[in-house]
């Protein structure tokens, strides 16, 4: 068990707790998108066409309404595949660490519970006690928040580190894991 010494009046002492986002972290948000974006279109968009930009940039201003408007659909975010190695990885430092799963769900929040039912499928090593569906992620309390959004890392008052997605591979403010693999060596190098 990873600990520190809590502040508390019996200075108890707490396990170190990290917050880990969903889209594009644990769960592979864009390959749901690109291959959504494949059955409507017949067009093919690569990782390499989004690199260093949002999906929206990337595509004809004609399809920019509907590739952000998908969503908003009911059971989009269900069967989202999950991210390489986040599983494996995840439930060991589940063992050492206090795990929250936090998602700025009030950005589509008719994705609810999908992302319950989501989590509940593929984290089933976590209780939905670890589950913080939230507005502003300010008011996150963690000691590590990993994260995509650089603007989520800015306000976020522990340690951020930066899951590299394709639009903040030029983001330079944070430290950054490219994988699953590396998330998990960064912790046990703390250890
Ligand atoms: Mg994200």
């Amino acid at each position: 068990m990873v600990s520190i010494r809590g502040n508390s009046a019996k200075g108890r002492e707490r396990r170190i707790s990290i917050a880990v986002d969903l889209d594009e972290v644990t769960a592979d948000t864009v390959a749901k998108r690109l291959q959504r974006y494949r059955a409507d279109y017949g067009v093919e968009l690569s990782r390499k066409d989004i690199q260093g930009k949002q999906i929206r940039d990337a595509v004809p201003s004609n399809h920019r309404e509907a590739v952000e408007a998908c969503l908003d659909e009911p059971g989009f975010s269900r069967d989202i595949p999950v991210m390489q190695n986040a599983q494996r990885i995840l439930e060991g430092l589940s063992r050492r660490f206090e795990i929250f799963i936090a998602t700025s769900a009030m950005d589509h929040p008719v994705s609810l519970y999908d992302r319950y039912l989501w989590l509940q499928e593929h984290l089933p090593f976590l209780t939905d006690r670890s589950y913080v569906f939230c507005g502003s992620k300010s008011i996150l309390k963690a000691d590590f928040l990993i994260d995509d959004n650089p603007r989520n890392l800015e306000i976020f008052s522990g340690t951020g580190i930066l899951f590299t997605a394709h639009h903040n591979v030029y983001e330079t403010r944070f430290k950054r894991v490219d994988s699953w693999l590396e998330v998990g060596a960064y912790f046990d190098s703390l250890v």
